[in-house]
């Protein structure tokens, strides 16, 4: 599974996949389930989630400054907040973009 196009349409990401299925996620949903250790938490040896403290997120912070693809593997967003360390692989992706089960 990989995108043919990605766009940045309004408030919302646009993946056209190659197999011709397009995918539209929120910048909202996208920066909310940002997959960095900043944002996510780390987990230790005991399974305690060790999240550093973060900045309350702004309307900037679910605005797209730049993207950029990573070697093939992932859709690297940089945030008008200035965030920009989290790396969505395609696989990630296709999942945030999946309506929620139930
Ligand atoms: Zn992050």
């Amino acid at each position: 599974m990989r995108p043919d196009t990605l766009t940045v349409i309004g408030t919302e990401l646009a993946i056209k996949w190659t197999d011709g299925r397009e995918d539209f996620i929120p910048l909202e949903r996208l920066r909310r389930g940002c997959p960095c250790a900043n944002c996510q938490g780390e987990t230790d040896v005991l399974g305690v989630v060790h999240r550093p403290e973060s900045k309350p997120l702004v309307a900037q912070s679910f605005t797209l400054s730049t993207y950029g693809l990573v070697g093939g593997y992932g859709f690297q967003p940089r945030w008008a907040d200035g965030h920009g360390t989290g790396i969505y692989s395609w696989e990630y992706l296709h999942r945030l973009a999946a309506p929620p089960a139930g």
